[in-house]
């Protein structure tokens, strides 16, 4: 079981909270469509014939493809790799790329059959703030569209804790997109990363945060919000009706085996972790010149458990002993129970029958919790693990 992540790194305009790669020279397509084929080609025995379950196109901005480069990616994929026939097939995209027809061309020209859309926001003051490039008026034609277009697997993302943001006005958000019959809900609090545009306004002062509580409350009303329209909140940030959990995402979250493809694309297959040059132009040369364009990373036991731990409590499932005691071993089982503990005993973690999972309120702190159960490499030794 294994899953392909296709990263198309352009986008038209910068958005001020993002820190992802991208760049914005979209004349570069057809020759990074090139480069993509070949990594894919290359790169073929990374996967070891498992059964592709899924494909998720991400970026930047993968609706700036046409429908007929995403298809003929999706053939080429198809032509190399063992993909399910019901595999889930992801497209990213931005409100204003999704006209009528381009939905159609989609829809009918392509194995795409999930689509994940960047709304963030159905209020136009934060949509200029985060600098998107599409009004609220684009994100609810686009959405309409897309049901009109025949696609019946939608996920929306918003954010949360924004500047001038409060209870009611992200209770409005949440109101709209449950009108709009999505089957999957990724929201994120906003975090101000180092070199974006938000960072700079807010050390200017010409923006100020949300306090804490604000934020914390605003995650509690979309938990409670979600719930109460039949949602299930399956992990941190994303949240999905019966049936329509994100296959690829889960992927990542389970371990299980991924090829990502595209600069600063990571893969991963249970030992070893590696990822791309986080260039288009080096990454399109290297392609071209047959020179590496990736870094490989071989995975300690430590890094390993401390993985497992970041992407198992992210979720609903949460982590297992028994999990535990077969992959890392008594040591590890004794060190997790023992940090651990103090989550459980304040009620932020809860353990059912050696299954340990984190409340809403220990999520919004997870950050914490993760840092206390974190091991150290060093440790390595003093566990005398060989
Ligand atoms: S948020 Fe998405 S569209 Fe905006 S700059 Fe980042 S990658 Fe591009």
């Amino acid at each position: 079981m294994a899953g392909i992540y296709v990263h198309i790194p352009f986008c038209k305009k910068l958005c001020s909270y993002c820190d992802f790669y991208k760049c914005v020279q979209t004349t570069r397509i057809p020759s990074y469509i090139q480069a993509l084929h070949k990594e894919l080609d290359e790169r073929r025995e990374y996967l070891l014939n498992e059964e592709v379950l899924t494909i998720y196109f991400g970026g930047g901005t993968p609706s700036l493809l046409t429908p007929l480069q995403i298809g003929d990616l999706l053939n080429h994929i198809n032509r190399l790799y063992r993909v399910a026939g019901d595999c889930e097939i992801t497209l990213e995209a931005n409100p204003d790329d999704l006209s009528a027809s381009y939905l159609r061309e989609l829809h009918e020209g392509t194995s795409v059959n999930r689509l994940s859309i960047g709304v963030q926001s159905f209020n136009d003051d934060d949509l200029k703030l985060l600098n998107r490039r599409h009004n609220a008026g684009d994100a609810e034609a686009c959405m309409l569209n897309a049901r009109k277009a025949g696609f019946n697997n939608i996920s929306m993302d918003l954010i949360y804790g924004l500047p001038g943001m409060n209870p009611a006005s992200w209770r409005q958000q949440l109101e709209k997109a449950f009108a709009l019959e999505i089957e999957h809900l990724s929201a994120y609090q906003l975090t101000i990363e180092e070199g974006t545009g938000l960072s700079r306004q807010l050390k200017q002062g010409m923006i100020t945060l949300p306090e804490e509580e604000i934020c914390a409350e605003q995650f509690f009303i979309l938990h409670e919000m979600a719930l109460a329209k039949g949602f299930n909140h399956y992990e941190i940030s994303n949240l999905a009706r019966d049936g329509f959990i994100s296959r690829h995402n889960s992927g990542y979250w389970q371990q299980q085996n991924y090829l990502g493809a595209g600069p600063s694309a990571h893969s991963y297959n249970g030992k070893s972790r590696q990822w791309n040059i986080a260039d288009v132009q080096q990454y399109i040369r290297a392609l071209e010149n047959h020179v590496e364009y990736a870094v490989r990373e071989e995975l300690s036991d430590v890094t390993r458990y401390n993985e497992y731990l970041m992407v198992s409590l992210r979720t609903s499932t949460g982590a297992d002993l028994q999990v535990i005691n077969e992959n890392f071993g008594t040591l590890f089982v004794e060190q997790f129970t023992r940090d651990i503990q103090r989550f459980v005993d304040s009620g932020h973690v809860v353990n059912e029958n050696g299954r340990y999972y984190m409340t809403p309120g220990g999520w919004f702190i997870s950050d914490y919790v993760l840092t206390r159960l974190m091991m150290e490499e060093k440790q390595d030794s003093l566990l005398n693990i060989p």
